[in-house]
Order: structure tokens, then sequence, then C-alpha cells
């Protein structure tokens, strides 16, 4: 049986040429997008009226810790360093592995509500994590967040750790769901740890997820103890390939950026976050895009943004750049656009399933309301990308859908029950923060 989206007022399928169709329909079949354009229903479509609707390929979040959401609104307005020791680190030593759950399942419920369809994490209690997130229907590269202890002790827990995830995400066996290795940054894991990070991801076939450059604190330490910047350092190594997804990677000199490039590193840049921890400085991306880095954009943790939502993120995207270059025409709608979409997707090597909508591609689609009020006029083609870039949030999402599953229709979660959720998030919450 297939799903035919029928009169969709507009569709941006976000393929080579960007095109933007008008009244068209897309149907899906085998989790598949089969056709698209003027189409009749056939006796097996489930068709779905989406007259008056903007048809996207559903957003890519690469950079997040779902589970922090219970964490959100708990600590803001603090110095980083104040921010992680003193609230954020304690905290995670007391959370267990059902409050990863509810957190994660939370998580994916903002996400399926506000239009993100694929994500990227790391964290604790990953196999938690990944029930939550394959329970929600979602899809998702999934890492262990690895830590070397100071005194170097427990290095073997955090491998073990790590490939006991790896099994339990093959036990899984659901293509939804992936395996990425997570050495958390080049200032908590030792070279070490970092090559046989890299080696596992070469073994599996699996992306390297790893923090890097997201403050200045962090170069300076670094230029301080080995008398090197953080992209050569990494790069004398035999760290950097193209299986590493780089978050932030703010404090980047242009030389550090071209290495990037050469090396073939993909970036998932996370603006509100790093505007709100105020690591200074902005992230370099028009140099990456020149330098051929492929560069995605992410949220962030909860705790540091404070939300999922993708819209936000591609508008403060647009923004900080712009502000920061005396700069209206950089990073542009439909630049923005394509980092949540096609180029999130290039950014975590799934651009050929992905970040689209073109035929043959996995069914990972969202429906935003034309209709309500900040979505209204459409002038035209050019429009549709503004509106989903400037004034269109999360909550115009009408209908979610991932692997050819509908998610969320009329915006109703239909796989997630979000009552249950709030009331386990609730317990969770007084577990964590007893009065
Ligand atoms: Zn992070």
């Amino acid at each position: 049986m297939g799903i035919l989206l029928r009169d969709c007022d507009w569709v941006v399928t976000q393929d080579p040429q960007r095109k933007v169709l008008r009244n068209a329909s897309v149907r899906i079949s085998d989790r598949r997008i089969e056709e698209i354009g003027q189409l009749k229903p056939v006796p097996k479509d489930d068709i779905v009226d989406c007259k008056r609707k903007v048809l996207i390929p559903g957003l890519i979040n690469t950079h997040t810790h779902l589970s922090m959401t219970l964490f959100r609104g708990y600590a803001d307005d603090l110095e980083l360093q104040e921010w992680l020791e003193k609230k954020i680190w304690p905290l995670e030593k007391r959370l267990t592995g059902d409050m990863c759950y509810y957190g994660a399942l939370l998580g994916s419920l903002e996400m399926t509500r506000t239009g993100t369809t694929c994500l990227v994490d790391m964290y604790f209690h990953m196999e938690k994590v990944a029930d939550a997130v394959e329970e929600s229907g979602l899809r998702a590269i999934l890492s262990y967040g690895i830590i070397d202890p100071k005194d170097g002790e427990g290095k073997g827990r955090e491998r073990r750790k790590t490939t006991e995830f790896l099994q339990h995400i093959k036990a899984m066996n659901e293509s939804r769901i992936e395996f990425a290795v997570g050495p958390h940054s080049p200032y908590t894991c030792s070279s070490e740890t970092l090559h046989w990070s890299r080696e596992l991801a070469e073994k599996h076939d699996a992306l390297v997820n790893i923090h890097i450059a997201e403050t200045r604190g962090e170069q300076a330490q670094l230029e301080r103890e080995k008398g090197v910047r953080v992209a050569e350092h990494l790069d004398k190594i035999g760290f950097l390939c193209d299986r590493v997804l780089a978050a932030h990677s703010v404090w980047l000199t242009k030389s550090e950026v071209r290495l990037f490039g050469k090396r073939g590193v993909r970036v998932a840049h996370c603006p509100v976050s790093n505007m709100k921890l105020a690591g200074g400085g902005v992230a370099p991306v028009p140099e990456m895009w020149e330098a051929g880095v492929p560069v995605g954009l992410g949220t962030d943790g909860p705790a540091s943004n404070n939300g999922l939502d993708m819209f936000d993120t591609m508008k403060t995207c647009a923004l900080i750049h712009k502000a920061h270059r005396w700069d209206p025409t950089i990073a542009n709608a439909q630049k923005v656009l394509d980092m949540a979409t096609i180029d999130g997707a290039r950014s975590i090597s799934k651009e050929k399933e992905i970040g689209s909508i073109e035929i043959g591609k996995r069914a990972d689609l969202v429906l935003l309301d034309a209709r309500d009020p900040n979505m209204i006029p459409i002038h035209g083609k050019e429009t549709v990308v503004s509106n989903l870039v400037y004034s269109a949030n999360g909550f115009n999402v009408d209908t979610t859908i991932v692997d050819g599953k509908i998610l969320m229709t009329d915006r109703k979660p239909l796989v997630l029950d979000p009552e249950k959720i709030a009331s386990a998030v609730d317990v969770s919450v007084a577990g964590l923060f007893p009065k």
C-alpha cells in the first residue's frame, strides 16, 4: 500500500536544481518516494489531502543531546565553565538510564512536532536513548560520549561501553538507527582514544561524532600544552578524515578550515548554542563552504538552546552570519534551507538516501500549513523558501513522515503519546532535582 500526498500547494524539492513545484503530488511506496508530479490516485493509495500545505524534505539536526531536555531552563545565563562544572556535570552524575530514556522520548516528540526527521546524538545511557528513538519512528545516528578519565583509569570502561552500544544497535537491526563513535572532544580524549575511535569507525563504516573548537579557551589550552592548533594536532595524529563530523568548529583559522576541506571533515554548525553560551566569535561557515566542507545545522542539547526547533536554528544561522559580516547577502534563505536538508544529509554521508524530495529517496517528509498567519502571503517560489527560513516556526508543521510512516498528522502525534511522556518526564525530573 502506498501513500499519496495529494495536491500540495508547494513542493520544495531541494533537488540539484532546487525546484519548487506548484500544485504537485508525491507518492510514497515501500518507504521511498516513488513518483512526483501531477498524480492521480490509484486504488491502493492512502490519500493525504495536501491543499494549502507546503511539502519539504524532513529537517536534519546534525548535533544534539536529546536526554538533556530534562535540564531545559534549569541553568541559563551562566559562564560556560560554571555552567558545566557547577550545574550540568553534577546533574549528569545523577542521571539514570530511565531518565535518559524519557528525556530522549520528550526530545523525539519535540522533533516530530517541529519537523525534524533525522538527528545525530551523543550522550550517556545510549542504549536507552536508542530504544526511545526507535520507538518514536525517527531516523538517527547515535553515539556514546567517550570521556577519558583524568587518571587514565577507566579508559577500558569507556571503550567497552562504546562497543557494547555498537552491539546494541546491531541487535536492534533497524535501518533507521545507526551507530557512530563518539569521542567527546580533543580536550577530554587522549590521542590514543581518538585514534582508537577512528579505527573503530573505519572497521564498522561509521561516523566519528566529536566536538571540536567550541571555545577559544580550548584552542588556547592546546596551544599552551602542545604548541599547535587543534586541527593541526588532530591531523598530526591521523585523526582527520571524511568520517569526522565536527560539531561547533567555531575557533578555527582559515588554514584549519582549508585542512578540514582537504581531509573531507564535515561540520555540524550550532549557532544558537554558540550564541547562548557566548563562546565568542562566529564559526567561519562561509570559509567552510569555500573549502568544500559539508556543513549541516544542529540545535545542540536543550540545555544550551533551549529548544529543538530547527526552524529557529535556520533563522538564527542566517542572521548571525549577516550581522557578523555586515552582509545581508550571505547565508541566504536557500543556502540555510540547504544546510537543514541536503547539506545536512551530506554532512552525515546520507545524501543518497535523504535530504531532498527525489524519486528513490527515503520518504522523510514534512508538511507545513500554508494558511497559518505567519506563512501568508506566498508570492512565488522564492517566497516559500523565505517564509520557511525567516517566518516559519516548528509549530507550523502539520504532518511528519519518516521512512514512509506517518508519525504525526493534523498536528497530532500518532506514535508517541504526549501526555504519557509529560507525566514520565515529571517523575524523572522529580528524581533528578530532589526537593
Ligand atoms: Zn554538543
